[in-house]
């Protein structure tokens, strides 16, 4: 597929599954179908993906440790007006996945250069929206690291944070990181694990951290697979979690008769409350 109109190729940016190949967007297939090569993470993985499409095309490896090597070999060929797609082993590219230093450079060198991205499965995404905490504001954090002190220190750094997080994990790491996280973030934070999604053994389960690891222990089968963590954020856990529904009614009923400080005032002595939770509380639902 020749570019005949600009100089230039375009470079795609293809979503493709995580795990049911019907997820696969018919636009995807379209762009694939036509572009001249794809640049695949995996080409086994991705060649059998085309393979079940019935799709025949060159592709190159490009993986994190030729990321660099490889970006101006490949963005020479959009110059000759090729078109390339790109694609990870599964999900969106550059999502914890490579690409970032090819798009990163097309940006910064050769702005004509169209990059188009092709829209399909996140799994972080999917598991936020599935996951019943809040999608209005969230982070995304990716792997947490692999070494212990290492990890305790990221987590110390996020515990405070308010969005939901969002945090990708591997099966022989779970247990171990799950541990750290009640740690640092205490056992009554809310998190949700989502496990193989758009697979068989999809398995969506949320809790608080020490009710998640007493039920994954009663089947180990619940580590296996891929796995994402969605914890609640910081504030709306406190909110939660330390206004009981007792207090939250004093609280309700003190503001019919009074201002919010006077009411926010009360609460606090009776209860002995922090007073900015109470107006965090208030803040947050508009009362
Ligand atoms: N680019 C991918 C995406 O769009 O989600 C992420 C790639 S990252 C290298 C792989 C990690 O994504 C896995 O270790 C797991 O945390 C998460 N993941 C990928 N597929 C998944 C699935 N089907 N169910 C749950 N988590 C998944």
């Amino acid at each position: 597929m020749k570019n005949n109109n600009f100089k230039l190729g375009n470079l795609y940016i293809i979503a493709t599954p995580i795990g049911n190949y019907d997820d696969i967007s018919k636009r995807a297939l379209i762009i694939l179908n036509k572009v001249d090569y794809i640049l695949a993470e995996d080409t086994r993985k991705t060649g059998l993906l085309l393979k079940y499409f019935n799709i025949k095309k060159k592709l190159y490896s490009y993986y994190e440790y030729n990321e660099k090597k490889k970006a101006n070999f490949f963005l020479e060929k959009i110059i000759k007006g090729l078109n390339l797609g790109l694609v990870s082993d599964s999900g969106t590219p550059l999502i914890n996945d490579p690409g970032y230093r090819i798009i990163q450079l097309c940006r910064e060198k050769y702005i004509n250069i169209k990059i188009i991205p092709i829209p399909g499965p996140c799994a972080a995404i999917l598991a936020l929206i599935s996951s019943g905490l809040p999608t209005n504001k969230f982070c995304y954090e990716g792997f947490l690291p692999h070494k212990k002190n290492k990890r305790i220190k990221r987590l110390n750094e996020l515990k405070k944070e308010y969005r939901t997080l969002i945090i990708y994990e591997s099966t022989h790491r779970l247990l171990k990181c799950l541990y750290d996280i009640k740690k640092i973030f205490g056992k009554n934070r809310y998190i949700v694990l989502a496990r193989e999604l758009t697979k068989k053994w999809e398995n969506i389960y949320g809790s608080n951290i020490s009710n998640l690891i007493k039920w994954i222990k009663l089947d180990l089968n619940r580590l296996k697979g891929e796995i994402v963590l969605i914890i609640k954020g910081y504030i709306s856990y406190s909110i939660n979690d330390e206004l009981s529904p007792k207090i939250i009614k004093t609280f309700l009923n003190l503001k019919k008769e009074l201002s919010t400080k006077k009411a926010i005032n009360i609460t606090s002595d009776i209860f002995s409350v922090k007073k900015n939770l109470l107006y965090k509380f208030y803040i947050k639902n508009k009362y």
